[in-house]
């Protein structure tokens, strides 16, 4: 990875952080689709950018306060499935993988995440029941 560019993006896109989640984390670009959205939220959680995680929380089902665990190391992601999400659509759905290590131990979280738009962007709902849990 280019050193001019620092380090790669947390969300396993191939770029480098500055080009990929971290304009979205300054607020100098919006999430185009639920997918860009939901990367960027893993990756504040690696980078422990609570406020980020606070403000594309859906209004509806944000908890009054969002906390990123420090003990907790996340290191990578996989989307598996995306289900609308695009730039004609008001919902969308991202299925994915999140691995982390808590306490030295390695783990992951396995979720399909709903995604709905409100005056243009893309906000964090909630989880769909996995029915193989
Ligand atoms: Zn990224």
């Amino acid at each position: 990875m280019d050193d001019l560019l620092g380090p790669p993006c947390p969300c396993g896109s191939d770029e480098s952080y500055r080009t990929c989640c971290g304009p979205l984390h300054d607020g100098a670009s919006q999430a185009a689709s639920a997918e860009q959205l939901m990367r960027s939220r893993y990756s504040a959680f690696a980078v422990g950018d609570a406020d980020y995680l606070f403000r594309t929380w859906h209004p509806r089902t944000r908890p009054a306060d969002v906390t990123v665990d420090p003990r907790i190391t996340w290191t990578g992601l996989q989307v598996i499935d995306t289900a609308a999400g695009g730039p004609d659509d008001d919902r969308g759905e991202v299925e994915f993988t999140a691995c982390f290590e808590s306490a030295g131990r390695p783990d992951s979280l396995h979720e399909r995440s709903r995604f709905e738009r409100r005056a243009g962007r893309w906000f964090y709902l909630d989880a769909v029941e996995q029915e193989d849990s």
